[in-house]
C-alpha cells in the first residue's frame, strides 16, 4: 500500500516488460490494476483481460470488463506496442498500416474507451509509452519511429483536449529496455551476449535502462505528485536524449 491506494489502473501490454514492471508497482504502491494484453496470463494479484489494440471491439469489450471488475478509472498507462526495423524502401503499406494500427490507433481506441470512466475520477491521469524514436533520429527505425513521433504529437494533444476536464496526458520516453523485447531481437544474433554488450556499449551509462526505472517514470506521470504536469514527456534513456 501507499501513495495508490484507491487507484483503479488499466496497464496495456501489462503482460511483459514495461507493461508488467509497471502493473507490479502501481500494485505495490496500493493500486488495483488490469493488464490489457494479447496475453491474459498475469499473476496475482494483478488481473489480466484478454485485449487486441489493434481490434476496436475487442478493445471496447476489455475497457468495459476491466472497468466492471475495478469499479471506475483512474489511470489509463497506454504501453502497448510492437517494433518494426528498416527504411521506408523496406515496408510495404500494408506494414506500415499495421505497426500504426497497434502503436497509434491502438492508443487511440483504449483511451476512446477509457476517457468517458476518467472523467468520472478525482485523478484522473493517461500515461503513453512512447520512445526516444520520437525525436532521435535512429537508422533503420523509419516506420517504428514515425510510430513513436505521433504518439508524442497525440500526448500533446491529448493534454489540451482533456484539461480542463481534470485529466493529465503525459508520455514516457525510454531508450533501450531490457525487456523480453530486446531479449527477442538479441536472440537472432550469432552472439546474443557479446551483442547486448555492444548495445550497452553504445549506452552512454554503459548499460541498458531496466523495465523497473521506466515503470517508476511512468507511476510519478500518472500519480499524485504529477499533478502540475501534463502534456510532458519524460526520457528515460541514460541520458541518450539530453547529452
Ligand atoms: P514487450 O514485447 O516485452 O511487451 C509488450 C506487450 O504488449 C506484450 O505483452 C504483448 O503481448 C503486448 N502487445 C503487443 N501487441 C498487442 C496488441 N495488439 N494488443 C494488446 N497487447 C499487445 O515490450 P516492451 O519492451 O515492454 O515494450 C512496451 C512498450 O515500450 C512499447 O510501446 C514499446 O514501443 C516501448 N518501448 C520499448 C523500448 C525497449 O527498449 N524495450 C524502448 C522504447 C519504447
Amino acid at each position: 500500500s501507499g501513495d495508490f491506494d484507491g487507484v483503479r489502473a488499466v496497464v496495456t501490454g501489462g503482460a511483459s516488460g514495461i507493461g508488467l514492471a509497471t502493473a507490479r508497482m502501481l500494485s505495490r504502491r496500493g493500486a488495483r490494476v488490469v493488464c490489457l494484453d494479447l496475453n491474459d496470463q498475469v499473476e496475482a494479484p494483478l488481473s489480466g483481460v484478454r485485449a487486441d489494440v489493434s481490434d476496436d471491439g475487442s478493445v471496447r469489450a476489455a475497457v468495459a470488463a476491466a472497468v466492471e471488475h475495478l469499479g471506475g478509472l483512474d489511470v489509463l498507462v497506454n504501453n502497448a506496442g510492437i517494433g518494426a526495423q528498416g527504411t521506408v524502401e523496406d515496408n510495404e503499406d500494408a506494414e506500415w498500416h499495421r505497426v500504426f494500427d497497434v502503436n497509434v490507433v491502438g492508443m487511440v481506441r483504449v483511451a476512446r474507451a477509457a476517457l468517458p470512466h476518467l472523467r468520472s475520477s478525482p485523478a484522473a491521469a493517461i500515461v503513453n509509452t512512447c520512445s526516444i524514436a520520437a525525436t532521435a533520429g535512429l537508422p533503420q527505425r523509419a516506420l517504428y519511429s514515425a510510430t513513436k513521433g505521433a504518439v508524442l504529437a497525440l500526448t500533446r494533444a491529448m493534454a489540451a483536449d482533456h484539461l480542463a476536464e481534470g485529466i493529465r496526458v503525459c508520455c514516457v520516453n525510454p531508450g533501450t529496455a531490457h525487456t523480453p523485447w530486446i531479449d527477442r531481437l538479441l536472440s537472432k544474433a550469432d552472439d546474443p551476449d557479446a551483442e547486448l554488450a555492444a548495445l550497452a556499449a553504445r549506452q552512454p551509462t554503459g548499460r541498458l535502462v531496466t523495465a523497473d526505472e521506466v515503470a517508476a517514470a511512468i507511476c510519478y506521470l500518472a500519480g499524485p505528485h504529477a499533478g502540475a504536469t501534463t502534456g510532458t514527456d519524460l526520457a528515460v534513456d541514460g541520458g541518450m536524449s539530453g547529452l
